[in-house]
């Protein structure tokens, strides 16, 4: 049994910031919390500053990594933006997706981010071709996640249609297994491991026809896994599902058995109050990932009402236009504030409860996401005396974390009882910066990605 112990300085333990706690792990969990410690015993490690449980990141692209800059020259819409993104995705194998996710998941570990929900839909070669693992690229993402040292919910995303009616684009065709039969089939060949477990997506209901989404979400449900479904990002989705379905996305969802308490839908952004009943009625989460939406021009969710009509709010950083959980945790109240010229619609304590607990639950490991016996031992420590967080009382932790701290003020990231990130620097992944480098400008041929012609299509 490997057994460790880490001396807190200071510790959120859900309600409140204590100071001086020491917590024993044995086997990757937390086997004691004791309050009241003032200073480290011997053989301690010691975690200076404010500890929270580990971060989860509940929605994750890898690859759009690869974007960050190159995509925010000029103007244009989600649409011209997707395009770009296919010109990256075109480029993708299993090795080079191994090396850029690696490097980005090493990124999330420096953010403080313990798991990740990767929302993974690029299976086979360009134009389509199996791989001889038909599995090779979810494998890879997993290898990836256990290099970078964190966990993962490999969400296999079913994806095998262009829009309403239409068969999948050139583009497209690495993303389609031809039916939900066959992507099920693919899927029940992945296994699980310690540091990673399965769960299901269905793409959007542009991308899945509707007679197909029950046999998604029976996959998933006969396993109890997660299943995410990108939901109403984009009004031009609402419409074309109108004109077709006579019914807005989550009404044809919940018309299909996908929605349910172990089903996440990612953004919820343009819905109707009935959609907020069907959403918050049947459990179903939401995921609010606010960078992503206010770089796409998505809009502003109606996440208040959802949360108060039963739907647990979590965050993700999707696209990775910058990866910082701490900054979605702000940005989802901070949108609602200029919506509404009110303050206060989350406390702290509630933002980092949709960073922990909650984003961890979403993503099926409900025993991760609290500093108490029987959690998982995954920690992240935010440094409470760098520029942006020094001067505020220790008792305002919470606080000063959510609405000053950032990626940069992560020192400390502890995944199962391991130490992965100490003072800043990845333990395992020496230097995640040229890493990154090195991964984006294979992908790139050190020329920016330009799409090779704006789609006419809308969803
Ligand atoms: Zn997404």
């Amino acid at each position: 049994m490997t057994t460790r112990s880490y001396w807190l300085e200071h510790a959120w333990l859900g309600t409140r910031v204590e100071p001086g706690v020491l917590v024993e792990a044995a086997d990757g969990r937390i086997t004691a919390v004791r309050t009241a410690v003032p200073a480290p015993p011997p053989g301690a490690e010691v975690l200076r500053g404010l500890t929270l449980p580990g971060l989860a990141n509940a929605h994750s692209h890898a690859f759009h990594r690869a974007l960050r800059g190159t995509v925010q020259v000029g103007s244009g819409t989600f649409w011209t933006w997707r395009e770009v993104m296919y010109c990256v995705a075109e480029r993708l194998t299993p090795d080079t997706y191994h090396a850029l996710a690696r490097a980005v998941y090493a990124e999330m570990a420096l953010a403080g981010i313990t798991c990740v929900g990767e929302f993974h839909y690029v299976h086979h070669a360009p134009g389509g071709t199996r791989y001889a693992d038909p599995n090779a690229m979810g494998e890879a993402l997993i290898a990836a996640a256990a290099e970078a040292g964190i966990r993962i919910t490999l969400l296999d995303t079913a994806y095998l249609s262009a829009g309403f009616g239409e068969p999948p684009t050139a583009h497209q065709l690495r993303f389609s297994d031809g039916s939900a039969e066959a992507w099920a089939e693919r899927c029940a060949a992945l296994q699980e491991r310690e540091h990673a477990r399965i769960g299901a997506a269905v793409h959007s209901v542009r991308a899945v026809p509707a007679d197909q989404l029950a046999t998604v979400a029976r996959w998933a449900g006969e396993r109890r896994a997660p299943l995410h479904v990108h939901l109403s990002e984009q009004t031009a989705e609402n419409d074309a599902c109108r004109a077709v379905h006579g019914r807005t996305p989550t009404q044809l969802l919940a018309d299909h058995g996908v929605l349910g308490p172990r089903t996440t839908g990612v953004h919820n952004t343009h819905l109707t109050e009935e959609d907020v009943a069907l959403i918050g009625g049947s459990g179903t989460g939401t995921c609010v990932c606010p960078t992503t939406e206010r770089d796409l021009a998505d809009g502003i969710g109606p996440a208040p009402a959802l949360q108060r009509a039963g739907s647990p709010l979590c965050l993700g950083s999707d696209s990775h236009a910058v990866i910082d959980i701490l900054e979605e945790a702000r940005a989802m109240e901070l949108d609602e504030r200029l919506r509404t010229r009110t303050r206060g619609h989350w406390s702290a304590g509630e933002l980092l409860r949709a960073a922990t607990a909650d984003g961890h639950a979403a993503l099926g490991w409900d025993e991760a996401g609290t500093i108490e016996p029987g959690a998982l031992a995954d920690l992240t420590t935010i440094a409470l005396d760098s520029v942006r967080t020094a001067g505020p009382p220790p008792a305002l932790g919470a606080e000063t974390a959510v609405f000053a701290a950032g990626a940069a003020d992560v020192r400390h990231t502890v995944v199962g009882g391991r130490q992965i990130v100490r003072d800043g620097a990845h333990t395992l992944v020496p230097d995640v910066p040229s890493a990154l480098a090195d991964a984006i400008a294979a992908l790139h041929d050190h020329r920016p990605p330009t799409p090779a012609r704006p789609s006419p299509r809308t969803p």
